[in-house]
């Protein structure tokens, strides 16, 4: 299994920077989503770790070694489009096989690899089928076995779930999960939607311009993000404003004490300052009765229902605390209309203070 090291990794096309120095190390056999909105670059930095593009400065290391001067055919990475594209006039065999006959690999050798990667995208009796005679859910899982038939080292996966239903997309998640840890493959899967990269990512790197903003698991981009960027990518939130005194965290009529482990700065530093805490809308409770005895690892706020909407299995509120509108999302056991008050709750643990 292959690390892949990224180093200062820098690319224009026409004056326009596109990749920005980027740096990013993925450890030998992860599976990690590289997650953007459109633009930021996520596929030119594919097309890069792959050999189809030649960066304009910086290096890439495959276990330590550059491997600027490889070339793409024999890298050991394969790149896999968004377009999954299988030649019609031959049968799935034909098609997977074709890689290796070019490589001029024995019958012998190619039927039994042709054998194993059919079941492994249980496509197992479908050997003699033409694509115009499969689904595109099968289409395209002979296209990603074709992919892998060279035995590459590397997994490059272009936005591969993007033109999918959801019931085929989750089905191709759990296929690309299995052939991952089967295949043994250092795999990088470019996405925009975050619930894809966190249900399939070992780590996910979230690129802004041409740069990573933040980097780690999923979890902890989540609930700790470094940059509004990363947590506002990750779903709506909410942002209040409070000053910091003798350590403890102002806002309003209520107060938290706040330690470095919750903040993304050194919390001595911002004595007197003011400071921003990022609580998710799930993260705040309704309590029914009046306050509870208040203790300092709690923040207690009440407000009055200004919006309801019902989703189902949620339901999303907006609450009007004087200052500010706060988002709150529920499972649907209260029942609360527009006009009543409400107090809240919120543990400190859920709270996540920046900049
Ligand atoms: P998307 O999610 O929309 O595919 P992306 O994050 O993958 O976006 P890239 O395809 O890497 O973004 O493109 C980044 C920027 O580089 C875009 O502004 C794009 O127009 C530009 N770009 C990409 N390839 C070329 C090229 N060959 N020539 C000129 N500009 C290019």
């Amino acid at each position: 299994m292959v690390e892949i090291s990224l180093k200062d990794l820098t690319k224009s096309f026409d004056d326009e920077l596109v990749i920005d120095s980027l740096d990013l190390t993925i450890k030998p056999g992860e599976l990690v989503a590289l997650l953007g909105p459109s633009g930021c670059g996520k596929t030119t930095t594919l097309k890069i770790i792959s050999g189809l593009l030649v960066p304009d400065a910086g290096d890439i290391l495959f276990d330590q070694e550059s491997v600027l001067s490889v070339s793409a055919e024999t890298r050991g990475a394969v790149l896999v489009f968004q377009e999954y594209l299988l030649f019609p006039h031959m049968n799935v065999a034909d098609n997977i096989g074709f890689g290796l006959k070019m490589r001029g690999e024995s019958k012998e050798n190619i039927h039994k690899r042709v054998t194993e990667l059919l079941e492994l995208v249980s496509l197992t009796g479908y050997e003699e089928d033409y694509p115009h005679e499969l689904s595109g859910g099968q289409r395209q899982r002979i296209a990603l076995a074709r992919s892998l038939a060279i035995n590459p080292q590397v997994l490059l996966l272009d936005e591969p779930l993007s033109n999918l239903d959801a019931n085929l997309r989750e089905e191709m998640q759990n296929l690309i999960r299995n052939l991952h840890v089967e295949e043994n493959m250092t795999t990088i899967f470019v996405t925009h939607d975050r619930d894809e990269a966190m249900l399939m990512a070992d780590r996910i790197a979230v690129m802004n311009e041409g740069q990573i903003e933040q980097y780690g698991k999923p979890e902890k981009l989540y609930k700790k993000p470094e940059t509004k960027f990363v947590a506002d990518f990750f779903g709506k939130t909410n942002y209040i404003k409070g000053r910091i005194e003798a350590g403890k965290f102002h806002f309003m009529n209520s107060y938290l004490s706040v330690s470095n482990e919750v903040t993304t700065f050194n919390i001595e530093e911002y004595e007197g300052k003011t400071i921003e805490a990022m609580i998710r809308p799930e993260f705040i409770e309704f309590i029914t009765n009046d306050y509870e005895e208040k203790q300092d690892k709690k923040l207690y706020l009440s407000g009055t229902i200004s919006e309801r909407r019902f989703v189902g299995e949620r339901v999303f509120y907006q609450i009007d605390i004087g200052e500010q509108i706060l988002r709150v999302t529920t499972l649907p056991q209260f029942s609360l209309s527009i006009g009543d008050e409400v107090n809240m709750k919120i543990n400190l643990e859920n709270i996540w203070f920046m900049e």
